[in-house]
């Protein structure tokens, strides 16, 4: 805490790490003795830059810029770029210390870190965005590299930014290297499924818990916190498993639409025209709630994919009291201690982001592969790709929660797993 002050989200991130690994330091003393975990806590690297740029009316605005390449044992440093005004090195330090778990849990080559900026896209015009995104490459681009550091979207970072980004990473390195950021466009070096992976990926993960407890999404209510990329996959992957979405959100409020919410018809909203998700409810039978909770809206499952610490208290008791049978986290931490400790008091299964959201990153590291070789997979075999990472960090996890007397616990699983693949490739590397 000394050494991080005011850094919440990473204390927060941070503790409920080290909470699992107390069986693991006991078994393997080794990991004590070369201080791995004191190492594990301090990024490798933390880069805060000034990014001028200017406005439409000519006004020139300054942001502040992050990347923190937290830990490169298992290959270069990998995780998205954040665009929120929320965004300081706290919540960088939090989202880089969950990939170095999550890359591990996926069994690919690949490190973990973050970036971002307080820069706030909402009410942007296309000009000011690619200004910014231009500036904020031209100090970022001298630590990047397809074998030392490569970052993707996150909230706020699309498509749309990662063009611009890799736009101008290539006219000031005179390189085309597909390989410096993933969530390229189709006809660039990106990769089919990569869009729909962190949602579709989330979904494979609740599938197989439900396969565990003998029964499938057939019939299942499902609420999907958020509307960006991460939600709208997630949705989009259960209507095809036969559940039905009733409830999606954005920071604005939340729309209910009992017989199923129309998908095509929020991403024509969302995607193409940026909009808000009440406009949604003004031409259906739905229901906007502006101040609410999203979590009242009974469901049996309910996936939070929009942000930190979204998922409280007297969310998880609703969900309790409702009958909700599986929490699984899209997003990166939406769900605070308290509110875990309350799932896990009412019975209900809980899946942590570092494993049910780590389809994203896997499936950007399938695009690496793929930038590598010069080859182009079709959808289909993407996908099924990615279904089989899926299926195999969900044993992962099962198997370990299991092998360390605590069986269906899915925090413990993945932290104890992610936590061993790090720790055995750092001592193997020695101290550095
Ligand atoms: P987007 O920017 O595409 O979407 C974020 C969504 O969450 C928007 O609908 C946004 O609404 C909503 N939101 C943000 N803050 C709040 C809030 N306080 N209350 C309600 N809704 C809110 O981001 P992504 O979908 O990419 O990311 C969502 C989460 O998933 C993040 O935690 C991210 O770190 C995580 N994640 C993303 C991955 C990816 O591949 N994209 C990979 C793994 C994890 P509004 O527009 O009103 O702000």
């Amino acid at each position: 805490l000394r050494r991080n002050p005011g850094e919440v989200e990473f204390h927060q991130a941070a503790h409920e790490v080290l909470e699992s690994l107390r069986p693991v330091v006991d078994k393997r003393p080794e990991f004590v003795d070369a201080s791995i975990i004191e190492r594990i806590c301090e990024p490798e690297r933390q880069i805060i830059f000034r990014v001028p740029w200017v406005d439409d009316s000519g006004k020139v605005r300054i942001n502040r810029g992050f990347r923190v390449e937290f830990n490169s044992a298992l290959g270069p440093y990998k995780g998205g770029l954040r665009f929120h005004p929320s965004v300081y090195l706290g919540i960088v330090k939090f989202l880089g210390f969950e990939q170095i778990f999550k890359n591990a849990l996926t069994s690919m080559p690949i490190g973990g870190g973050k970036g971002g900026s307080d820069f706030d896209p909402k009410g942007r015009s296309d000009g000011e965005i690619m200004r910014f995104c231009q500036s904020f490459m031209t100090e970022l681009y001298r630590h990047l590299g397809e074998y030392t550091d490569v970052p993707a979207g996150d909230i706020g970072v699309g498509g749309r930014e990662i063009g611009y980004l890799f736009g101008q990473y290539k006219r000031i390195t005179n390189r085309y290297e597909a390989g410096v950021l993933t969530g390229k466009g189709l006809s660039w070096g990106g990769s089919q499924v990569r869009t729909e992976a962190t949602g579709y990926g989330t979904v494979f993960f609740v599938h197989e818990m439900l396969r565990a407890r003998k029964t499938d999404f057939d019939g299942k209510k499902v609420v999907v916190s958020g509307s960006g990329n991460v939600a709208i996959y997630a949705a989009e992957k259960v209507a095809q498993l036969g559940g039905t979405v009733i409830a999606l959100s954005d920071s604005g409020g939340y729309i209910v639409q009992e017989g199923g919410i129309d998908l095509d018809a929020v991403k024509e909203l969302k995607e193409v025209r940026r909009g808000r998700i009440s406009e949604y409810a003004e031409k259906r039978d739905a229901r906007f709630v502006a101040d609410g909770c999203i979590w009242d809206v009974p469901c049996d499952i309910a996936l939070p994919c929009a942000t930190q610490n979204e998922l409280d208290e007297s969310g998880a008791g609703a969900l309790v009291k409702n009958g909700c049978i599986i929490v699984a986290e899209g997003a990166n931490m939406p769900t605070t201690p308290e509110a875990l400790r309350v799932l896990r008091r009412g019975g209900i299964e809980f899946a942590p982001g570092k494993a049910a959201n780590a389809g994203g990153v896997a499936t950007s590291a399938l695009e690496m592969q793929q930038n590598a070789s010069r080859d182009t997979w079709t959808f289909e075999y993407a996908e099924e790709r990615l279904h089989d990472i899926m299926q195999g960090i969900y044993g992962t996890c099962a198997m370990t929660a299991e092998e360390y007397g605590m069986p269906g616990d899915y925090v413990a699983g993945a932290n104890i797993a992610g936590f061993i693949r790090v720790a055995d490739a750092m001592l193997a590397l020695g101290v550095i």
